[in-house]
């Protein structure tokens, strides 16, 4: 075992699973040949697999946390009260441990918007989470960047509209993600 694998085994440490929401969790919704994300609660699905993939994350003792760019509340082009809507949903539906949004744009600075990894980095020190055990799932290069970033493995769900993406893993689905993820662990 490592110096720094047993320093944070001792610290109580454990390793985490950080989740994007839109491509992960629910589906994308394509809006003039664009994969963005839903605006509405009916534009609200499900991925296929989410629940036994989340479910067998979480029997392997693994805390699952959602971390998800919202620029659209910044933008005026969707309402705070609808992605409560949305979040209490998740809630309700998956065994998650805890959910970050950034509400914010481009223009606001904040150190939370993915690329960075600012809710990662929040929530690891709130659950006591070794972030260089931890990965990310994401169908985004902001995603695989904020995961780099916090010192995470990166798991990229491969798409047609993130083609060229660099992560650590590639995977056709989140089932495979969490497979792989017991794998490494
Ligand atoms: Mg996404
Ligand atoms: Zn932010």
């Amino acid at each position: 075992m490592s110096d720094r694998l047993r320093l944070a085994n001792e610290a109580g440490l454990r390793p985490g699973v950080f989740l994007d929401r839109d491509g992960v969790i629910n589906q994308v919704v394509y809006r003039d040949g664009q994969a963005v994300s839903p605006r509405s609660l009916p534009e609200f699905v499900w991925t296929a697999g989410i629940q036994a993939a989340v479910n067998q994350i979480k029997l392997a003792a693994l805390p699952v946390f959602v971390v998800t760019n919202q620029p659209d509340i910044a933008r005026h082009k969707m309402e705070a009260a609808v992605l409560e809507q949305m979040t209490a949903l998740i809630y309700q539906t998956l065994p998650i441990d805890d959910l970050r949004v950034c509400p914010h744009d481009n223009g606001d600075r904040c150190s939370c918007r993915k690329p960075h990894p600012g809710m990662l980095v929040e929530l690891a020190t709130q659950w006591n989470i070794d972030l260089s055990r931890s990965f990310i799932v994401g169908d985004s290069w902001k995603d695989m960047q904020a995961g780099k970033q916090a010192g995470c493995q990166t798991i990229l769900i491969q798409r047609d509209y993130n083609q060229g993406t660099e992560a650590d893993f590639g995977v056709p689905d989140v089932l495979s993600a969490a497979n792989l993820i017991l794998e490494l662990v």
